[in-house]
């Protein structure tokens, strides 16, 4: 973990610094020459985010996936920045740990993954090791495999984890599995990597959908997050997303934050230097505002819900129809993807025969399906596994 020593403190951006102190002097004649786009003019809509990004935006998201009762937050063990959706948030902790990691510098992730977590850490220079993940026999959790790899992986190293909705297979631990990994993460020393790109898809309760993340905070790890706004806000080319950096309760607790930040700022600042305004200014909004709130959740609810339904008749259907094999893994996989078991060679026909569309390890995104089109898919199915 970070002890007090490994991450010194960085010089504040001399120019941010300036902006930050015009804003904070209330002074009635205060004049700002330093830069004309960074006038402190309420109505300037296009204006620099701070580097961090916008703090109503940032501060709600660290709530949403920690809850506003995290015992981290309201310590203060808590550093976030916005970033470019999710992938910059990976990128922006893969490019922390590479600098500061004290661990070994190899990151763990599940096999399989999101395919950009290969090149984005190994891109930084953090060399990618995997754990078994999905068991092609069950096409459920391959718990013992994954038990094994990150037991024996070197003490602290990096353990990558889809927070809930696991992209590409579907399948997630359940939360006693969660606790088991706890305990062997802790036993290891291993850092957790948190990514959460789907929190709302899993169950389409955001505070079920944070549980791993809650409980591994609740434990007391050191750990980081990379959260994505792209699916759960429809956000995906407004690029709104946070990295948050969780330290472990202490008397070094503040310091550790403060020093983090600096350094994450300074990182910020050479890569993007000032996030992007309006995806994270919409989700700000809505996260601000207890009734936009629960119109947001009403439709996570919804979204999710279709899914599940959509689950359970694709399931009906092949059960239905006698198609060979067994086909409880549609509706035990949960999120929006479902890994189907289809081989690359029936992939390859039931593209071409179907003209169904999926992509070659056979996973489907179930947003795809509906009540029109789902027939005509459980029986393109049926025909290329016969
Ligand atoms: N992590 C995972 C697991 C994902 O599936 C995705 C999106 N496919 C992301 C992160 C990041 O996506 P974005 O950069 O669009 O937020």
């Amino acid at each position: 973990s970070f002890s007090a020593e490994v991450v010194p403190q960085a010089p504040e951006d001399p120019l941010f610094g300036l902006v930050r102190a015009f804003k904070a002097d209330q002074h009635p004649t205060k004049v700002d020459v330093a830069d004309e786009i960074l006038r402190n003019d309420p109505n300037l809509d296009h204006e620099y985010a701070p580097i961090a990004g916008i703090a109503s935006f940032t501060s709600k998201a660290a709530e949403l996936i920690l809850s506003a009762e995290s015992p981290a937050i309201k310590e203060k063990r808590v550093t976030s920045v916005q970033t470019i959706s999710g992938t910059g948030a990976v990128h922006l902790g893969a490019l922390f740990l590479a600098r500061f990691f004290p661990g070994t510098k190899k990151v763990y992730v599940s096999n399989p993954t999101w395919v950009n977590h290969n090149q984005i850490f190994s891109n930084v220079g953090v060399p990618v090791g995997q754990y078994p993940y999905f068991s092609k026999e069950t096409k459920g959790l391959d718990f013992e495999g994954m038990k094994a790899a990150i037991a024996e992986a070197p003490d602290r190293s990096v353990i990558l984890l889809h927070a809930c909705a696991h992209n590409p297979t579907g399948v997630d631990p359940t939360l006693d599995q969660w606790k088991e990994l706890a305990v062997l993460i802790r036993q290891k020393g291993h850092f957790p990597f948190f990514d959460t790109a789907y929190q709302g898809f899993a169950t389409g309760d955001l505070m079920k959908d944070n549980a791993a993340v809650r409980y591994f905070v609740e434990e007391g790890f050191e750990l980081v997050i990379a959260q994505s706004f792209a699916k759960n806000f429809g956000l995906y080319g407004e690029r709104a997303g946070c990295f948050h950096f969780v330290t472990s309760p202490g008397p070094n607790a503040a310091d550790t934050v403060t020093r983090v930040a600096s350094q994450l700022a300074i990182l910020q600042r050479s890569e993007i230097s000032n996030p992007p305004l309006y995806g994270a200014r919409i989700v700000s909004t809505v996260l601000n505002d207890a009734e936009l709130f629960a119109e947001w959740e009403g439709n996570l609810r919804t979204m999710s819900g279709r899914i599940i339904e959509m689950r359970k008749v694709l399931r009906a259907k092949l059960e239905e129809l006698g198609t060979p094999g067994t086909w409880n893994h549609i509706t035990d996989q949960i999120g929006m993807f479902s890994f189907t078991g289809l081989t690359e060679a029936q992939v390859l026909k039931i593209r071409e025969e179907a003209h169904v569309y999926m992509t070659k390890n056979g996973r489907i995104s179930m947003a795809g399906l509906n009540t029109n089109n789902i027939d005509y898919f459980a029986k393109a199915v049926d025909k290329v596994v016969r």
